[in-house]
């Protein structure tokens, strides 16, 4: 029985969805973030897999009935693949091959100048999941599985034993159909519906949109605001900032949001959070992700999805801590009732 087959069993047991294999030939010639030695310096190969999340608990929280519902499976599938490939790479070290897991998020190159802004990861996940397989790049740059678009968590584990490296995903087995709504669902404009960019791995190039500012991103994927510029909905964020188009500009809204963010009072819509090591004294709370929510890997499903996150209304904080979900409308009217130093830490 080869060692590939032996892991993929191991996995699939444990609950993953898909295994895929990667070694430092078929990663090379990547960005910094394909490097495998950084993670271990004898490493050879990389086993990537996908866990899945609670399509009911995303719907509910796209459509925002529940906000915490999802954000605690969220965190918990990211603890789950962190600990399965632990496991992986305990059992590989058994068997004597020196291998490292590889945390599922939140780990950053900190020795890089500006790292707090930039975040480049210790290793892309991503990259090890196409090139090896296990999915595929959407438009929005999510990696996701046929029948299951990006309802996934990413694993990987590091090992210094010599694996058989398996093929990406072909074009046609792709679950992105190019929709777009990745596009519409982003509050902060991140991704060009036109053009593209592309990452070469091993001399296979995979292509998703351009990106704009990953500051945007940062702004509304940190929890700091949420209203989409149309007005019309938010994220789970009670933020209400205007993302100005210039980066230097943008950056000064952002520090001023941050420093604002801590001012707001404890959400009582449910426990959750989580400490970003980037801003490691706050605590923050998982409110957007819309990107990849929404994207079903099935046309119907997504506009379903879009439809119920452009129909949810929007966020609005009370002075206590009240999490108010209202028509557009009336939270903008209930906004501007709001006392002038409330309002001023969210706009
Ligand atoms: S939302 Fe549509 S365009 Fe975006 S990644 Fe999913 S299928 Fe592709
Ligand atoms: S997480 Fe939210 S803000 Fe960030 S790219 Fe995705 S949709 Fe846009």
């Amino acid at each position: 029985m080869s060692l590939n087959f032996e892991i993929e069993r191991f996995l699939l047991e444990r609950g993953a969805l898909k295994v895929g294999f990667a070694t430092l030939e078929t990663l090379s010639g990547g960005p910094p973030s394909a490097d495998l030695e950084y993670i271990l310096p004898e490493a050879r190969s990389a086993i990537s897999f996908a866990l899945p999340l609670d399509r009911e608990k995303i719907r509910a929280f796209l459509g925002k009935e529940s906000h915490s519902a999802h954000e605690r499976d969220n965190f918990e599938v990211n603890i789950r693949s962190s600990r399965l490939a632990k496991a992986l790479a305990i059992w590989l070290e058994e068997k004597g091959f020196a291998s490292k897991r590889v945390i599922s998020n939140n780990i950053y190159r900190t020795e890089v100048e500006g790292w707090q802004l930039s975040m480049p990861p210790d290793l892309s996940h991503r990259y090890v999941a196409v090139r090896s397989g296990v999915g595929s790049f959407g438009w929005s740059g999510n990696v996701g599985i046929k029948g299951l678009g990006c309802t996934i968590i990413l694993g990987t584990t590091v090992t210094e034993a010599e694996l058989e490296p398996t093929d990406p995903v072909p074009e046609e087995e792709s679950f992105c159909d190019r929709c777009k709504l990745c596009v519409a669902a982003c509050p902060s404009g991140m991704f060009d519906a036109e053009e593209d960019t592309s990452v070469t791995l091993g001399g296979v190039t995979f292509a998703f949109s351009n990106r704009s500012s990953y500051t945007g991103c940062q702004f509304v994927c940190g929890g700091f605001t949420g209203l989409h510029k149309s007005g019309k909905w938010s994220t789970w964020s009670p933020g209400r900032y205007r993302l100005p188009d210039d980066e230097k500009e943008l950056m000064d809204v952002f520090m001023r949001a941050v420093a604002n963010y801590t001012k707001w009072p404890e959400r009582t819509d449910g426990t959750g959070g989580y400490v970003n090591m980037a801003l490691s004294d706050t605590s923050l709370r998982l409110t957007c992700a819309n990107c990849q929510l929404i994207c079903w890997g099935d046309k119907a499903a997504t506009r379903e999805n879009y439809r119920l996150l452009t129909k949810s209304g929007c966020v609005l904080q009370r002075e206590n801590g009240d999490i108010d979900v209202l028509p557009s409308r009336d939270a903008a009217r209930a906004f501007e009732k709001l006392t002038p130093e409330h309002k001023s830490l969210y706009e």
